[in-house]
């Protein structure tokens, strides 16, 4: 696996701690480990120069020893036993002057050995059994001091031959001294080390190293030639020791042990090892901890800054954390939160544009959807209101006769006629602006000393802000727009008046084509639709019929003996009379659903979608008998009229337009028929066949 590897797919947190491990932490344990190393073989180099100090010092202390007791064998033996020899050592000043020498030579032992080497005279303390092996060694080369170990002690012994005597036989005296156990203490003092003698593999104690309760007199070294010249640690109590041989001065192998506590050594390398590890760990400790702020304090943000920048890229524009860093990251969080602002704002004000280009569309395309005019105006008053963000609102249409505004349509929460009283141009906020031709924001509400309350039904109190809007089509004023309290308790401005205008304008041409279009598909006299609307209609219904599986009715009107009507009381009254059945028909229907129509002369229709026979039945009877109930005030007193239905549905009745209206027109007949003001169903004719 390769580094980069390791790296792929991985947060800028972990690389940040990664790297500085890397970087900081590997080499600085390297360091650590090499300068522990340099320091341990410092510390031993130190320690061998002291060890090679305190064995030269021990060298030199037993050396003195050894010189002084030859030098004091001679002396005694050329001098003090002189004179006694040529007196054949007699026996009682023999035993008095070694006894006084012992005590002034500070020795242990003093023998005189006859030519044969055989004691015959000694004063002292060493074991008797011994001596017969030492005296005749040390006998044999005078002069040479050496060392012995008896009964796990050291001794020193010298021989000295008397050569003042003038005598064959050869005399000597053996001097005899134990070295004191506390021999090497000042030299320990001195020098720190403990001291060992080796003496031809046995070893003897020369100092209290046994306080340690490591060795004791008399004991084995573990290995002495390994040990030999080097420097090592002994068990677990880590003595360093070093050994060298003594020089030839004695007659055996002799060879000397120092130790140096490991305390000793520790306190040496200790501090210096301590000083690293603590630098050492303190180094760790601040890259890791440097590592972990910068982890935290710049890939912890642009972490952050990441997640966000995928959060927009989906779409969501909410505004990122403020922070209130003075660095670059706090530049960095500042300006993205900066962009995100203009981003949200650039996008709400595309979604408003949006949003309004889409209401002007609708309200430009509502022509084609409204035929009724009022609709058409709750159409536009709901959208001007929604994309203006109000409360509610009114649509006021100027009276060509009058010239007095007229409320149409008012929304507050649901349409209702707000006010009965028609509005002067030049009166209020919307006169003004009717007369004026140019829109107005007052924000001041029922405050504005323009505004004047025309008997709204609704309270004008809480009228807090007012737009309002002139309908303008062509170079005239047909009306005005209001739209009342932005939402929120907020203020209308200049924008929002820009787009009222927009969308006045707009209404106004839809208004207006609106007007036109109920003009060409409505009949003059009747309001009803025109024969033409009728046939169109009955198409599409019959269309829709079929593809959903719907019933559809229809419902055709005759009115009955209108030719002796017109005849008896003239055209005009049966015009009158034709209003009249009209508007019975138009008020017994279902509005916005069914669709009234003038056929033609004094026949008019119905077309009553998702409708069955019985239920058009029983419409039908209900307009008859209304239509029977109509009265009309003439010279010549009250007159009545009556009206034949017919009445076909579909699919039972006729399968196509044409079908279903003659089906209608035969049952039509057939009322007629049966003697007039009645009502028949296309379905009773098929039973009379
Ligand atoms: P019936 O009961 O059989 O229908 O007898 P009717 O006299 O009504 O006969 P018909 O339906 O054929 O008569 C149609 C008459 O309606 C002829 C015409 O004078 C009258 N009429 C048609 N259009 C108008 C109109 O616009 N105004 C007036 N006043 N009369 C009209
Ligand atoms: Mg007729
Ligand atoms: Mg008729």
């Amino acid at each position: 696996m390769q580094f980069s590897d390791l790296l792929a797919g991985r947060n800028l947190k972990f690389k940040i701690l990664l790297v500085f491990s890397v970087i900081l932490v590997i080499p600085l344990a390297f360091l650590m480990i090499v300068s522990l190393n340099r320091t341990s073989r410092v510390a031993q180099h130190d320690f061998n120069l002291r060890l090679g100090y305190a064995a030269s010092l021990f060298r030199r202390a037993l050396e003195d020893q050894l010189d002084s007791i030859k030098i004091k064998n001679k002396k005694v033996a050329d001098f003090e036993f002189y004179t006694l020899a040529t007196l054949e050592f007699p026996a009682t000043d023999t035993v008095k002057l070694m006894d006084t020498e012992l005590i002034r030579s500070d020795l242990d032992y003093l023998a005189i050995v006859n030519d044969r080497r055989h004691i015959f005279i000694d004063r002292g303390s060493p074991p008797v059994e011994v001596l017969d092996k030492i005296i005749p060694a040390m006998c044999h080369s005078p002069l040479n001091v050496n060392l012995y170990i008896i009964e796990d002690e050291p001794w020193i012994f010298s021989a000295a031959m008397i050569t003042k005597i003038r005598s064959d036989e050869a005399r000597h005296v053996v001097f005899a001294q134990r070295i004191p156990r506390d021999f090497a203490d000042p030299l320990k003092r001195l020098t720190g080390a403990e001291f060992s003698l080796l003496f031809a593999g046995q070893k003897i104690l020369t100092s209290q190293m046994d306080v340690y309760g490591k060795r004791r007199i008399g004991a084995q070294p573990e290995d002495p030639d390994k040990t030999c010249g080097s420097t090592l640690i002994l068990g677990k109590s880590h003595f360093f020791v070093r050994e060298v041989a003594l020089p030839g001065k004695l007659s055996e192998s002799i060879r000397l042990e120092i130790a140096l506590p490991d305390s000793e050594y520790n306190l040496l390398g200790r501090s210096i090892r301590r000083d690293f590890i603590f630098f050492g760990f303190f180094g760790l400790l601040l890259a890791l901890i440097t590592g972990t702020i910068l982890a935290l304090n710049i890939a912890g943000p642009i972490n952050q800054l990441a997640i966000k920048t995928s959060e927009i890229a989906s779409g969501d524009l909410t505004i990122i954390h403020e922070t209130d860093r003075k660095d670059e990251i706090g530049l960095l969080f500042r300006n993205f939160s900066e962009m995100i602002t203009r981003l949200r704002a650039e996008k709400e004000l595309k979604e408003q544009r949006m949003k309004e280009l889409n209401t002007l569309f609708k309200i430009s395309n509502a022509v084609n959807l409204f035929v009724d005019s009022e609709e058409l105006l709750k159409f536009v008053l709901t959208h001007a209101i929604e994309v203006l963000e109000a409360e509610r609102g009114s649509i006021m249409l100027l009276d060509d006769n009058t010239d007095e505004l007229v409320v149409k349509v008012a929304s507050g929460g649901r349409f209702r006629i707000a006010s009965g009283t028609p509005v002067k141009l030049g009166h209020g906020v919307c006169g003004s602006v009717a007369r004026e031709g140019a829109g107005k924001i007052c924000n001041q509400g029922f405050k504005d000393p323009e505004f004047r309350n025309f008997g709204s039904i609704l309270p004008v109190e809480d009228i807090n802000s007012l737009l309002c809007s002139p309908l303008k089509f062509k170079d005239g004023i047909i009306g005005v727009i209001n739209i009342v309290n932005k939402r929120n308790d907020g203020l209308f401005n200049e924008s929002d008046l820009a787009l009222l205008n927009l969308i006045a304008s707009q209404a106004a041409v839809t208004i207006e084509n609106n007007k036109l279009y109920e003009l060409s598909i409505t009949d003059g006299m009747t309001r009803l639709f025109v024969h033409r609307y009728f046939q169109a209609r009955l198409s599409e219904e019959m269309l829709r019929a079929r593809r959903y599986g719907l019933t559809l009715s229809l419902i055709m009107f005759d009115i009955d003996n209108f030719k002796k009507f017109n005849d008896s009381y003239g055209h005009q009254t049966g015009d009158q009379v034709l209003q009249k059945v009209a508007t019975t028909i138009k008020e017994t229907i279902r509005t916005g659903i069914d669709i009234p129509c003038r056929y033609g002369g004094e026949e008019m229709s119905v077309i009553l979608p998702e409708t069955r026979a019985e239920e058009a039945f029983q419409t039908a009877e209900r307009i008859r008998e209304k239509i029977a109930a109509i009265t009309i005030n003439h010279t010549s007193g009250i007159l009545r009229v009556t009206t034949s239905i017919g009445i076909a549905t579909y699919p039972s009745d006729g399968h196509d337009k044409e079908s279903i209206i003659k089906a209608a027109d035969r049952a039509l007949y057939l009322s007629k028929a049966r003697g007039k003001n009645c009502s028949t169903l296309a379905a009773d004719l098929k039973n009379q066949c």
